[in-house]
């Protein structure tokens, strides 16, 4: 037993990581389980799945936590033991949690992978018409946006009609469907779904079910020709542009 604890010691320390098992399993004894185990999965999006078997649990959790030092391994993993246990609660996270979520340093060791693993985007601001870096300006000199440091503004590789645009709040990107970049699109439509999804960067992690309240979609009508904007949308989307 002491063999097996000085080797995930020394484990820990040369890959620069917390121990995942480590933070389970004691998260999992203060909670309440029998056994906690978890491993780590390459998911696309920051997520976990678990099976619960009895007073038994077993998880897979997203790799993007790898890179988390022991204390907020150990966070998470209460975080996820009292989701298990509380099918709603109303936050999810610590701020301990939050903020390293929304940290640099988070950013700077995922964001590649997140990337990589986006299969429907154009990896470029720069459309075949339009710029999403200049609606991006635009939308700051009109003071619709503040100044946004560290984001990752892109295209779509297929013009999606479903959903006109993405924003991964903690990995700090932003995809806007390629289906606006055309010259039968007016250029104000693009800038204001850009404008909604970086309501979003800006607002950070939020309460769950929180994302599109009524304070949010006050701030989205303050784009100027919104109502413009929204109609023409509902026409792309049902291919009649
Ligand atoms: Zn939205």
């Amino acid at each position: 037993m002491v063999t097996y604890c000085l080797q995930s010691v020394s484990e820990s320390n040369y890959r620069g990581e917390g121990s995942l098992q480590t933070a389970f399993h004691r998260a999992g004894e203060k909670s309440g389980f029998s056994s906690v185990r978890a491993e780590y999965v390459p998911f696309k999006e920051f997520k976990a799945v678990w099976t619960k078997r009895g007073d038994a649990v077993d998880l897979q959790v997203t790799d993007y936590m790898k890179g988390a030092d022991q204390r907020i391994l150990d966070e998470f993993a209460e975080c996820m033991c009292r989701r298990i246990l509380t099918k709603h609660p109303r936050e999810l996270y610590t701020q301990a949690m939050r903020d390293w979520l929304q940290s640099e340093e988070f950013v700077a060791l995922n964001r590649l992978t997140y990337l990589k693993r986006s299969r429907n985007i154009a990896y470029s601001s720069k459309g075949s018409t339009y710029d999403l870096k200049e609606s991006m300006a635009r939308l700051m000199a009109q003071g619709m946006v503040p100044e946004i440091s560290n984001s990752y503004i892109t295209w779509t590789k297929r013009p999606n009609i479903q959903r006109m645009g993405y924003c991964s709040v903690i990995m700090r990107v932003v995809a806007v469907s390629s289906s606006l970049d055309s010259d039968k699109v007016p250029e104000f439509v693009s800038d204001y779904v850009l404008y909604h999804e970086l309501l979003h960067l800006n607002d950070g992690l939020k309460a769950m079910g929180s994302h599109h309240d009524s304070a949010f979609r006050m701030r989205e009508r303050a784009y100027p020709r919104w109502r413009e904007a929204e109609a023409i949308l509902k026409r792309v989307a049902s291919k009649s542009v």
